[in-house]
């Protein structure tokens, strides 16, 4: 028996119940301490242990290379957007960027703050349903990066694989909403990095993954804070760390571990996704909005023919224990995010109470 109900929210996010079971224990008396996890000292040697062993499980799902440093830093994935232009954009040079929904846009924002921008690609014109193709991607001259958001976690749309670019320029990714997912090539980018909330642990914390040659190309007028360098040379100590959350991650990494690493996340995720948008297509009354080959496996976002049908919709499925479905405030419908730890039952669930729900509503959408 279980007192939990099925969570599709966008992020923070479901979380795998062995990480958590195990939290509630660490949270009293973490390995056999007799401290808890958040009493224990960032610079004490249970904690050492704990950020030694994060780093090293994170190193070893992705086979991160040696010439990268991972970093645990907060401000969540909004203050890379400033971070990455304030270290890597300098005054005469031009940062590329593919706008692909709301959040490219936000990073974008803060990117003119520092400096120029050029927008190399953009699915705008078509509402963000989609991808854009290499052949609509048009690079300026020597950029000084380009910065791409792998997977656009309100429009539900995803990059099946990172576009070519430049050569010289470092690929930076804001993978949020989809990072170990599936496999990673690190070494394709110069600097990755994701929010925790959706498929890594607790909101606030975000995970850098940096090349070393990138690190020191920050001016050292920056804030301290702000400055990948300190974070490399502090090992992401400089101040005091969030060591909850770095507590709840590594555990998130040991759990995709147990579970067969990427590939098998990558398999679970297309399989869940699978059954969502085979449900769609065969639907005449849902539709998916995002493009065929632009499909996100993370975010389904879908809409029913009328919006009352979709306030009622999302009304009756939280009754039924499925929570978190509504959309977006900007895009309206609904939204499905079916991260890592989302469980194949709870896709099955709220299939078959799709299906349950056409048939029920199927007369009042013929009239409208
Ligand atoms: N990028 C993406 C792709 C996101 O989905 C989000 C949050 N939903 C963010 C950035 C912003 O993350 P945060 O709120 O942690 O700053």
């Amino acid at each position: 028996m279980t007192d939990r109900i099925h969570n599709f929210s966008a992020g923070p996010a479901v979380l795998p119940e062995p990480v958590l079971r195990k939290a509630q224990e660490a949270i009293w008396n973490v390995d056999g301490s007799g401290i808890g996890i958040m009493e224990h000292s960032h610079r004490g040697k249970v904690f050492d242990r704990i950020i030694t062993e994060a780093e090293q499980t994170c190193r070893d799902l992705a086979g991160i290379p040696d010439n990268y440093r991972v970093l645990f830093l907060q401000g969540g994935a909004s203050l890379q957007f400033s971070m990455v232009p304030m270290n890597l954009l300098p005054p005469q040079s031009t940062a590329d960027y593919l706008l692909t929904g709301v959040w490219a846009q936000k990073a974008i924002k803060e990117a003119k703050l520092v400096g120029k921008v050029h927008v190399a690609g953009s699915s705008e014109s078509t509402g963000f349903d989609r991808i854009p193709t290499q052949d609509e991607i048009s690079y300026s001259t020597g950029p000084a990066y380009v910065h791409m958001t792998t997977n656009n976690t309100i429009y539900g749309t995803q990059w099946r694989t990172e576009p070519s670019i430049p050569s010289g320029a470092p690929l930076i990714a804001d993978t949020s909403s989809d990072m170990y997912s599936r496999p990673i090539d690190v070494r394709k980018y110069g600097l990755i990095y994701a929010g925790a909330q959706k498929n890594l642990g607790p909101s606030g914390l975000v995970l850098v993954i940096i090349r070393d040659d990138i690190v020191e190309q920050g001016p050292k007028i920056l804030p301290t804070m702000l400055q990948y360098r300190i974070h490399v040379a502090e090992k992401s100590l400089y101040n005091t760390a969030p060591t909850f959350a770095i507590y709840v991650m590594g555990e998130v990494f040991k759990w995709i571990k147990s579970r067969g690493g990427l590939a098998a996340m990558a398999e679970l995720n297309e399989s869940k996704a699978r059954t969502l948008y085979d449900y769609l297509d065969a639907s005449d009354f849902f539709r998916g909005t995002a493009q065929a080959d632009s499909r996100s496996r993370m975010n389904v976002c879908f809409r029913a023919p009328t919006e009352d049908l979709e306030e009622k919709f999302i009304k009756e499925a939280a009754k039924r224990g499925l929570d978190g479905l509504k959309g977006h405030r900007l895009v309206g419908g609904m939204r499905a995010s079916i991260y890592n730890a989302c469980p194949p039952a709870a896709v099955e669930a709220l299939v078959s109470f799709m299906k349950e729900f056409e048939r029920a509503n199927r007369a009042a959408a013929a009239r409208t």
